[in-house]
């Protein structure tokens, strides 16, 4: 039986999917080069080392039993000898990392595999992007990079007549893709063991700060009708069967205006809009992973209870150590739960903790964290 996990990566998925794996007494051992990376507190063991060397990944793999990562942007090449070599097992495969790390091979994927997802074009640095845009009749595109893209960075909305506003920007290859009319962007937690069996979770709704294009508040269950429900469930069950690897995938969805369900891309990882399922439902995402990797029973995906989860970001204009200012008023109420990742220092949009509200509806979550919000401040450390 495996009992020491690798995870490549030591940020706050990391450290979440550690808690549950303690409650186990499950050995976890962490690689990311900050010694005091949110891990690094609670993971038993730690190689110090950059994720983009070989040599940090080879360390990891002598040292665990086997190996899963919590960000995309890892060195692969490696990774897929070592597998090739049966030296390390790593869930999800090696070959679910090549084709998400590439935004272009997603879609592409995406497209192979008959799943709804918005009209592309794949585009090198200078390409004709006017032209493909006429060809297309598209007034409004999106323009991706597709390497090294995350939380927003790498992403432009582009008009037709702005072009010369962001070409330069995006000198690398891209993707172009289809402006979708969002009603709602969606996500739903889809789990695969090893023997094939897959469970989804409940359809999250993310709610976006337009500028900085980051996940603000999430709601779960979405405010969607039934069929919307089934239609998004069955969509991103089928995209995670398409990759044939065990493991615990995010699918991220868009709900168009006309009603269609569209995938926008997939984290084969635990992923912000599963924080909740810690409080809010019987299995959370971390601890299905746990069972995934370690061949344990899938668990219930359902919901305990409604839920809303607002993201602390550090604020614009103040880079440094801090504080969250709102334990004296968030900790007095009911079903609100504050997660602090142990980061050293704030910066601008920096994901420092999350805040998950129960209540008995998505209507009272939804005031309660209305409540809670205003406290949910982040500010300068001091010792007074
Ligand atoms: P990232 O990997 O940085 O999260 P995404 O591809 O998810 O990048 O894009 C970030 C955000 O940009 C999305 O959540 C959505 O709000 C917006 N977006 C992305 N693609 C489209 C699209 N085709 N149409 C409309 N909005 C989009």
């Amino acid at each position: 039986m495996h009992r020491c996990i690798g995870i490549i990566g030591g940020g706050q998925l990391g450290r979440m999917f550690i808690e549950e794996a303690l409650r186990y007494s499950v050995r976890c051992v962490i690689a990311d080069a900050d010694p005091d990376c949110p891990a690094a507190l609670i993971a038993h063991d730690h190689v110090i080392g950059s994720i983009a060397k070989e040599a940090t990944l080879v360390e990891l793999a002598r040292r665990a039993d086997l190996l899963t990562y919590e960000i995309e942007h890892i060195f692969l090449e490696p990774l897929i000898r070592l597998e090739q070599e049966g030296k390390v097992r790593l869930i999800p495969s090696a070959r679910v990392l090549e084709v998400v790390q590439d935004k272009g091979k997603q879609k592409e994927f995406l497209r192979q595999h008959g799943l709804a997802t918005a009209d592309f074009v794949l585009a090198d640095g200078k390409s004709d992007w006017k032209g493909i845009a006429t060809a297309k009749r598209w007034e409004r595109f999106v323009v991706k990079t597709r390497r090294h893209g995350y939380d927003g960075r790498g992403v432009a909305v582009v008009r037709s007549n702005e072009l010369h506003l962001v070409e330069d920007a995006f000198d690398v290859p891209a993707v172009l893709e289809e402006y979708v009319e969002c009603d709602k962007e969606l996500s739903v937690i889809v789990g695969r063991s090893g023997s094939g069996e897959m469970i989804a979770y409940p359809v999250v709704e993310m709610q976006f700060d337009p500028r900085a294009n980051l996940v603000t508040q999430l709601l779960c269950p979405a405010q969607i009708d039934a069929g919307t429900e089934q239609q998004a469930v069955a969509l991103a069950v089928e995209t995670v069967r398409a990759f044939g690897s065990p493991g615990l995938y995010a699918v991220e969805l868009f709900l168009d205006r006309s009603g269609r369900v569209l995938v926008n891309e997939i984290a084969p990882r635990p992923h912000n809009s599963g924080h909740h399922t810690l409080e809010a439902c019987y299995t959370s995402q971390y601890e299905q992973l746990l069972r995934i990797l370690l061949g344990w029973p899938l668990g219930s995906t359902g919901l305990l209870c409604p839920a809303v989860m607002i993201n602390l970001l550090g604020p614009e204009g103040f880079s440094g150590p801090y504080d969250f200012a709102g334990y004296d008023k968030a900790l007095n109420m009911e079903g609100v739960y504050v997660h602090m990742y142990g980061k050293k220092e704030s910066r601008p949009m920096r994901k420092l903790g999350h805040v998950t509200v129960l209540a008995d509806s998505v209507e009272k979550a939804l005031q309660k964290a209305a409540a809670v919000r205003p406290h949910c401040v982040i500010k300068p450390f001091s010792n007074e």
